[in-house]
């Protein structure tokens, strides 16, 4: 029998439904080519430069990058000016200002997150907080996504290490949502309902993936779809942007490694991570970032676009095991070298308590 759960910060139902990943057929397994450290054709590579639109930062600043963030040549957003709206009633508009920015988080074209080092991911980090707090002090933006795409099923075909940042004109429903769900919480409870969440999975421990210092890694309570997994402080903080510099290193830390179980247990998947974070003064209190890594093992179907509920066929609890499962193997073959630029292993290839769900979308 499928159970129905709320997730406490958004008040929404999932469906978990263990039972249909017993549904006959597997989700397609992309394949990951084999990529070479450096492409004379890749616009992000060393010696490219010169390719993509001019730099807005690099880190260092000095000598060979090893970050650099340059304006998106395709932009969704871009330029600053009026944000007033046109057009009569009902039908509004406004200019499509704001910024869309690529960050390009190695100088070596087959690096990633999951094999570079705890220095590497740490400036990574740096810098997409960096953005965050210049963006958001400019006039026209009024929030600020942090997200990657990896591989074609989470959106991207462009090899070359890269997240991204866009700046929008316009506060974006999504997060609107979760802000209103926190400030309710904070006036009925008197505390930000993550510090609730987060106290909560550090106690029971069922869904906790990894802890690296002040950060916690977790499958949530309704996790929307297979091993959906968040990474956050375990104190309170609102703004992302306000990460200090003496936390950044632990951030890495359990970022990698929870990159890492998602690769090792489920066959090197697609996955997108965004962040969400307090945009302005007056949520810090009430809001609590977070990061949301969403492996891509499934699709989203007709159910899911007409009720806006997911339907996720691999309880969370399971998920967490099996992704500690894996860190506790790593670390007992004395594999486990955060920071140690490791290879990573080719997709389909045997790995420790394999959890592949099945497709589980309602598809038919
Ligand atoms: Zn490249």
């Amino acid at each position: 029998m499928s159970t129905l759960r709320q997730d406490p910060t958004t008040r929404q139902w999932v469906i978990l439904a263990p039972l249909r990943s017993d549904r006959p057929h597997e989700p397609p397994a992309a394949h990951r080519p084999e990529v070479p450290s450096f492409d004379a054709l890749c616009p992000f590579c060393p010696g490219n430069e010169d390719q993509t639109p001019p730099e807005i930062l690099r880190e260092p600043a000095d000598g060979p990058w090893q970050v650099r963030v340059v304006p998106n040549l395709y932009a969704a957003l871009s330029g600053g000016g009026s944000i007033a709206r046109s057009g009569a009633s009902p039908f509004r508009e406004m200019r499509g200002v704001g910024s869309h920015e690529v960050v390009i988080e190695s100088p070596l074209h087959d690096a990633r997150l999951d094999t570079m080092t705890q220095d590497q991911v740490g400036r990574v980090i740096d810098v997409w907080r960096r953005r965050c707090r210049d963006l958001l002090a400019l006039p026209h933006i009024r929030a600020v996504v942090v997200f990657k795409n990896f591989g074609p099923l989470a959106g991207t075909s462009l090899v070359h290490p890269h997240s991204q940042v866009v700046g929008t004109p316009v506060f974006l429903p999504r997060l609107l949502r979760r802000l209103d769900v926190a400030t309710r919480y904070y006036d009925e409870n008197g505390i930000c309902v993550y510090d609730d969440v987060i106290a909560a999975e550090r106690s029971a421990g069922a869904r906790v993936v990894d802890e690296c210092g002040k950060f916690l890694a977790f499958e949530p309570f309704a996790a929307a779809s297979p091993f959906e997994t968040w990474i956050a402080p375990t104190f309170h903080q609102g703004s992302f942007h306000d990460l200090a510099d003496e936390d950044v290193g632990d951030l890495a830390c359990v970022l990698i490694r929870t990159l890492d179980a998602l690769r090792r247990t489920c066959g090197d998947p697609d996955f997108n991570l965004v962040v969400y974070s307090a945009p302005t003064n007056g949520h810090e209190i009430v809001f609590h970032w977070h990061m949301k890594i969403i492996p891509r093992l499934s699709t989203q179907a007709g159910f899911e676009m007409g009720s806006a509920m997911s339907i996720n066929t691999v309880p969370p609890e399971i998920a967490a095991a099996a992704l500690r499962n894996t860190l506790a193997a790593t670390a007992g073959n004395g594999k486990q070298r955060v920071g140690g630029n490791r290879r990573p292993e080719k997709r389909g290839a045997p790995t420790r308590n394999r959890a592949r769900p099945r497709n589980e979308s309602v598809t038919d």
